[in-house]
């Protein structure tokens, strides 16, 4: 029997992740700030990321992406929400954007929207509503069949990059009687008639990533933009969890290294009594706590990665990784601010920011309470 277990990576694995983390303390760092303050949409830095190829990460090379696996994937998701979580998120949002089209999506769906995709386009993913975040079967929008097309009709709320996105992916019923059996995805472009997108909202945190809603009224999707057949839109929104859940926990290590990294320096420059903070033990262990977490938050979130990749079911590591991860980056942020004391509380320093970033990683891509549920479905599964 085989027990090998290689916590290392590949010579190419660290070169991406070098290649990220230059990224991310070159373009991404030094601008975090500004647009943390003026919540203007990073585009500069979006399009650097284009050309780096991080909007394409997980498109296979032969649809002009990077083919990434998802070790890889999380690897640079970290180091670039290590730079700005916001930013960061607004580069990963084409991921899992596309990830409905990557799942179930026909040959000619893949060559024109990954095509485009590499071309420079961006897409968003929707499927929460007003009144259906945790609970995705009970959305509201449907999908009605008429002759070659279907007529969209309904609201979803929340969405990451919908202010700039070129195509959503978007779940509606096309049987509105039969939850789960009866819901649906579709393509849809953002230029056809009956689309609109609102303003972005004014948020806690990760102010360089958009979220605005998106209205469909009677808008007609030709039936050649519907993914998989009728009905299998459930399992198309479950499959993507499994690839986009491990990336959002990536986010939230990246997140908790920086806030680990902000008290390592600050705890060396700042003196009380004489002494730098670190010397006070109580500190000084706060600070152990935070680097024992971020790095079983890591192990984990490529724990999940490496069964995803290896093609074995991460749906319940998935869970563990990303309640983990956000409720660490959260810990470790809020303890962050700690250390710094007053100026802590400050907007010019940088761990203010990084507590209120971390927030919504409990919150997006199903809440802390959402894995826990998960987890306890798997542990109660058989008795
Ligand atoms: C900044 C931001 C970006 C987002 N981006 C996107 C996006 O791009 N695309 C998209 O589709 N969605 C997006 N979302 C939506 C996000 O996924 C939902 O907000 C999230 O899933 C929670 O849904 P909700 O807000 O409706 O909360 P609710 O479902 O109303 O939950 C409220 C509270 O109740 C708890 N709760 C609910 N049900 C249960 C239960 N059964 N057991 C235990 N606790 C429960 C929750 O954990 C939470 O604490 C985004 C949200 C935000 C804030």
């Amino acid at each position: 029997m085989d027990s090998t277990v290689n916590f290392g990576l590949t010579a190419e694995q660290k070169e991406i992740q070098l290649l990220a983390r230059e990224f991310a303390r070159r373009e991404i760092a030094p601008h975090a700030e500004h647009y943390d303050k003026t919540h203007e949409y990073p585009w500069p830095i979006v399009k650097k990321a284009q050309e780096m190829g991080f909007t394409c990460q997980n498109i296979p090379v032969e649809y002009g992406g990077m083919g990434l696996s998802l070790l890889e994937e999380i690897i640079v998701g970290e180091e670039l929400a290590w730079g700005c979580s916001g930013m960061s998120t607004a580069i990963a949002v084409n991921g899992l954007a596309i990830l409905p089209i990557l799942i179930a999506g026909s040959e000619a769906q893949k060559k024109e929207y990954c095509g485009r995709m590499a071309d420079g386009q961006m897409a968003s993913y929707c499927a929460t509503e007003p009144e259906a975040g945790s609970d995705v079967a009970g959305i509201k929008t449907t999908a009605r069949k008429e002759g070659s097309h279907y007529i969209l009709n309904g609201s979803k709320t929340f969405i990451t990059g919908a202010t700039v996105a070129n195509f959503y992916t978007v779940f509606a019923y096309t049987d509105p009687d039969t939850r789960y059996n009866g819901m649906s995805c579709f393509i849809v472009d953002r230029d056809w008639d009956g689309v609109s997108v609102g303003k972005p909202f004014d948020k806690m945190g990760q102010h360089a990533s958009d979220t605005a809603e998106v209205v469909f009224d009677n808008v007609k999707v030709p039936a050649t933009h519907l993914l998989g057949k009728e009905g299998d839109g459930f399992l198309i929104a479950m499959k993507v969890f499994d690839r986009s859940r491990p990336g959002t926990a990536a986010g939230s290590v990246g997140v908790a290294q920086r806030a680990l990294d902000e008290c390592v320096r600050y705890a060396k420059e700042r003196s009380t009594w004489g002494q730098p903070l670190y010397k006070h033990q109580v500190i000084g262990h706060m600070i152990a706590d935070m680097a024992i977490e971020v790095e079983a938050a890591r192990l984990l979130v490529w724990k999940c990665a490496w069964a995803y990749d290896a093609g074995v079911s991460n749906t319940t590591l998935a869970a563990y990784a990303k309640a983990f991860a956000a409720d660490t980056a959260m810990k470790i942020t809020t303890n962050a601010v700690q250390v710094f004391g007053g100026y802590g509380y400050m907007a010019e320093y940088p761990v203010e920011k990084l507590m209120r970033d971390a927030k919504i990683f409990q919150i997006y891509e199903g809440t802390s309470q959402i894995q826990r549920n998960i987890i306890v479905r798997e542990l109660f599964r058989k008795g």
